[in-house]
């Protein structure tokens, strides 16, 4: 259920709101919009008569909210929730690129690619390094080594940095480096990952589960945004389909389904979606047509030698086609890519 206040309700009126939802057994949490503060009330399945709050002074409305997830809902919070990396706007008109390899493997492989992505217009530099693979026999990530060459990658080019938590444990050594901490979508549905990452203090990117549908993917959404953290980028990289050619089926549809349902911004991964390289630019011009927030690039000095998902990395050259088609699609659909300081290729 959501309480919705008079644009003038006074502070008072709505700490008393607060109160009485707390002494009912529930959580109240706050979305101060310009315009006027929901109250949403969270808690268990019981019904809540919204007799006991319609009369009270100050309140404009009382809805009860039907789908399962509330505070990643539009009802909750109506305008487009825009995630502040450390004065990077995800989520705004300008749209986001990040860009860089699968795994983090060695100084050289990141610094070539980090200065590359740079070149083209990114302003954050993926890589994992501790790296969920289908095998325990492939490459694991260099884990903490890995962390350390990405921040090095971040001091020489300013780019920000995102990188995978596969664990709790992992939560506080990935949190010390990262700008973003990166969920995987075999992790979707880890709870207690969830809970601890939404608690590191950091921005988190929850990839969609392989097999997750919007709702679900929404409810993972919900515990990262229960336990406090606002700052929530959700990002579509294909799910299972039968179809086999492609290594999984890009949700186009998921995107503007998605900015329906919630205000947390969306991007797109084509690298994971198409698991081919040679369809990742024509499924990039799609998702930002389609009104992605941003999109998250797999890019490789050497893809034939990448320790993972080389079939999907781009060249460096071709990362920077695709960001000059994107830029000219977003422009399509009334929007801007974020143009860095740092690059000469802004058109006039
Ligand atoms: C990745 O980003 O390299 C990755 C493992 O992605 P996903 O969790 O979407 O498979
Ligand atoms: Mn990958």
């Amino acid at each position: 259920m959501i309480i919705i206040m008079k644009h003038d309700a006074t502070q008072a009126q709505i700490d008393y709101v607060v109160a009485k939802v707390e002494g009912l057994g529930y959580e109240a949490h706050l979305s101060a919009g310009q315009e006027r503060t929901i109250v949403g009330v969270i808690g268990d399945d019981r019904p809540i008569d919204p007799g006991n709050f319609q009369p009270i002074q100050g309140v404009e409305n009382v809805l009860s909210i039907l789908k399962p997830f509330k505070l990643a809902s539009r009802e909750m919070h109506p305008m487009d929730t825009v995630v502040d990396v450390d004065g990077l706007l995800i989520g705004g008109n300008e749209l986001v690129i990040m860009a860089g390899p699968c795994s983090v493997e060695n100084r050289d492989q990141l610094l070539e690619t980090a200065h590359a992505v740079k070149e083209s217009g990114a302003t954050i530099l993926r890589g994992g390094a501790f790296k969920p693979r289908s095998s325990p026999y492939s490459f694991q990530g260099l884990g903490e080594e890995g962390l350390e060459l990405l921040a090095e990658a971040r001091h020489e080019t300013g780019l920000k940095i995102i990188t995978e938590a596969m664990s709790p444990e992992q939560v506080p050594v990935v949190a010390k480096y990262a700008d973003i901490i990166q969920l995987g979508a075999r992790n979707m549905q880890n709870y207690e990952l969830l809970r601890a990452a939404g608690r590191a203090g950091l921005p988190v990117l929850l990839k969609r589960g392989l097999m997750a549908t919007i709702e679900e993917w929404l409810m993972s959404a919900e515990y990262l945004l229960s336990v406090g953290n606002e700052r929530i980028i959700l990002c579509e990289r294909g799910i299972r389909s039968f179809e086999s050619y492609t290594r999984n089926t890009t949700d186009i549809n998921a995107i503007p389904v998605v900015q329906e349902l919630s205000h947390l911004p969306v991007i797109l991964d084509p690298s994971h979606s198409t698991g081919k390289w040679e369809y990742v630019t024509a499924v990039a011009r799609a998702g930002v047509a389609a009104g992605a927030d941003g999109l998250i690039i797999e890019v490789h000095p050497n893809p034939e030698e990448a320790l993972s998902d080389g079939a999907q990395s781009l060249r460096p050259e071709r990362f920077a086609e695709l960001v000059g088609q994107v830029r000219e699609v977003a422009r399509a659909v009334g929007r801007e890519l974020i143009e860095p300081e740092w690059t000469s290729k802004t058109p006039a």
